[in-house]
């Protein structure tokens, strides 16, 4: 249900921003998707395409930018892309702590007509 709502807030803010621009149509949407924000690319879609209908933004196309994690180590200050297994630094061993990098979920840019 998170994806719910951010993609309400992210059809909102696309309508509004091609509005502004006088826009007929939005043909293209690009997202920024953090690794560790848990959202799930299909269901964003899912959510966009019953959102959309009757909107400008019916039958814009969405693209997913995905943005690695990471993290930081606490013991040697090292700021690492989180491995596929675990959060250890790869320079020291220490435990790795997440990072505002990888959380986001953001529009990055649209294309209107
Ligand atoms: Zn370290």
């Amino acid at each position: 249900m998170h994806e719910y709502a951010v993609t309400q807030s992210m059809v909102r803010t696309a309508v509004e921003e091609a509005n502004k621009a006088n826009a007929s149509k939005i043909l293209e949407i690009r997202l920024v998707i953090g690794d560790l924000s848990t959202i799930i690319d299909d269901s964003v879609q899912m959510y966009f395409d019953i959102m959309s209908e009757g909107t400008i933004a019916q039958g814009a196309k969405l693209i997913f930018k995905r943005v690695k994690a990471e993290f930081k180590c606490k013991d040697c200050g090292e700021v690492f892309i989180k491995p596929p297994k675990g959060f250890d630094c790869p320079k020291c061993g220490g435990l790795g702590t997440p990072t505002d990098i990888g959380k986001e979920f953001y529009i990055e840019s649209i294309e209107i007509e």
